[in-house]
């Protein structure tokens, strides 16, 4: 185990198999990616570097740019796990009638700390915090606090699911928060406002806080196609007052009809797909097949560590193996096989790097490893692993065989923070205290009863199905 490398020396990865995630998909065998103060300035073969440059082997593992999760619930991880065995009924219960409102700022500041060290151990160098807790200022300053605090790229999406979006949106402290600490051109700390259109709302109330979006000039994030909770109503209802845009995230955007994903291709947004989120919360199948016929560009997210972790190979792999899935039954259905498969590991690696630059504007920026763009790397790359060699499908690997635990060294901005398998630059043990701070006071807010039911709800019975055989194995 050796130091991190010191921050401000120039850096260059050397002898890797490198995903430069270009418009080409180019990949280069035994290549080198240099990266010098904030950018990537050089990817070849046998760079010549600055002295002083700090020298990294890459030799058998993948250099890849770093990922982006679009749409992740930050604030959560404080509850990490708590809910794995949730519906999104009792998602909603929790959350959203019963305990969310108890969250205090320390409280959002300690799930956004934790998530946020934990996306960089990951590999995940940029992720948009929707952060939809935010019933005060307070709350929201501490969310700010924390993504600041972790050198990661993030995007605080505000939200406040204890108040309507027209409300919380037409406050002066909102707009007051947004211009203290959001200035223009800051490519590590960005600004989203996240919130929903349910059916209920006919008459569009929401259209104020489009309205808010659109004078500050921020984009908009809206969970969308969630089953039976926001429909295609909500799409018609943006479509036809002129908020859809280029900007408009979509998450999930599943339960929806072929109209609005013509509206949504035709505005030129895109869908974030939280796969492992659809598949056990309910919000929809993951519409993998649906938008790519619509040409709708796709990013990729975690939704929440209440169930899930910021692991985008658990989202590739989920994306991938969930389309497949759907064209093997839907085959199966018509007496027929699958003998090619249409969407390709290549393609879900694009979505978990180049599809989420794209989703946040951010495409100039990162996203790919080319020369100019600032350098956000990963190095995947495990020597006591069986499981690095051999490297013969370099997209498969990533999709398939590489997890979290292979991610070797990770720059975010120009800078180390993560080498060798260690967190660089972060307080783990700091998140660790603020975490067990928040989690006892949350027991004591519920006590044991409401914790533990809140855990564990019920189970609906199985019943075991009559069997007309009855078989008896006789010995020769
Ligand atoms: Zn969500």
């Amino acid at each position: 185990m050796t130091a991190a490398p010191e921050a401000g020396r120039p850096v260059v990865f050397r002898n890797g198999t490198v995903l430069t995630m270009d418009g080409a998909h180019t990949i280069l065998r035994d290549a080198d990616v240099l990266v010098e103060g904030e950018r990537i300035s050089a990817v070849g073969h046998a760079l010549p570097v600055p002295a002083g440059t700090t020298e990294i082997d890459a030799s058998g593992g993948i250099v890849m740019p770093g990922m982006i999760d679009t749409h992740r619930h930050m604030w959560q991880t404080a509850m990490r796990g708590y809910g794995a065995d949730w519906t999104l009924s009792q998602y909603f219960v929790w959350n959203y009638l019963q305990w969310g409102k108890s969250f205090r700022p320390e409280d959002i500041y300690a799930g956004n700390l934790l998530s946020a060290m934990e996306a960089i151990d990951a590999g995940v160098t940029t992720s948009v915090d929707w952060s939809h807790n935010l019933h005060t200022i307070d709350h929201a300053e501490a969310a700010a606090d924390a993504l600041q605090e972790i050198p990661g790229r993030f995007v605080l999406a505000y939200g406040n699911i204890q108040a309507a979006p027209w409300e919380w949106s037409a406050a002066p402290e909102f707009r007051d928060f947004v211009s203290r600490r959001f200035s223009g051109g800051n490519d590590m700390l960005g600004f989203q406002m996240a919130f929903d259109v349910p059916p209920a709302s006919s008459d569009f109330p929401e259209k104020a806080a489009f309205a808010v979006a659109r004078d500050l000039g921020v984009p908009v994030t809206t969970h969308a196609g969630v089953w039976k909770v926001t429909t295609d109503d909500g799409i018609r209802l943006m479509h036809e007052h002129g908020f859809m845009t280029p900007s408009t995230i979509y998450v999930h955007a599943a339960s929806l009809s072929a109209d609005s994903y013509h509206r949504i291709a035709a505005t030129g947004g895109s869908a974030s797909l939280s796969t492992e989120s659809e598949q056990s919360a309910g919000q929809g199948y993951p519409p993998t097949w649906k938008l790519r016929e619509h040409g709708i560009g796709v990013s990729l997210s975690m939704d929440t560590s209440v169930w899930w972790s910021a692991d985008l190979f658990s989202a590739m792999r989920a994306t991938l193996s969930a389309d497949r899935a759907r064209e093997h039954l839907e085959a199966h259905a018509r007496d027929d096989t699958v003998t090619h498969h249409k969407l390709r590991a290549e393609q879900v690696v694009d979505w978990a790097t180049m599809g989420g630059a794209r989703a946040l504007g951010l495409d100039s920026v990162t996203g790919g490893l080319e020369p100019g763009k600032k350098a956000d790397v990963v190095l995947i790359k495990n020597d006591d692993s069986p499981v690095m060699f051999p490297l013969l499908n370099p997209y498969g690997h990533v999709v398939f065989q590489a997890q979290r635990g292979d991610v070797h060294t990770v720059v975010v901005n120009g800078r180390v923070v993560k080498y060798e398998h260690k967190l660089a630059g972060s307080d783990l043990a700091k998140a660790r205290q603020a975490i067990d701070r928040t989690v006892e006071y949350l027991q004591g807010v519920l006590g044991p009863v409401a914790w533990d039911e809140g855990m564990h709800p019920d189970i609906p019975e199985t019943r075991v199905l009559d069997n007309p055989y009855t078989y008896t194995y006789t010995q020769e």
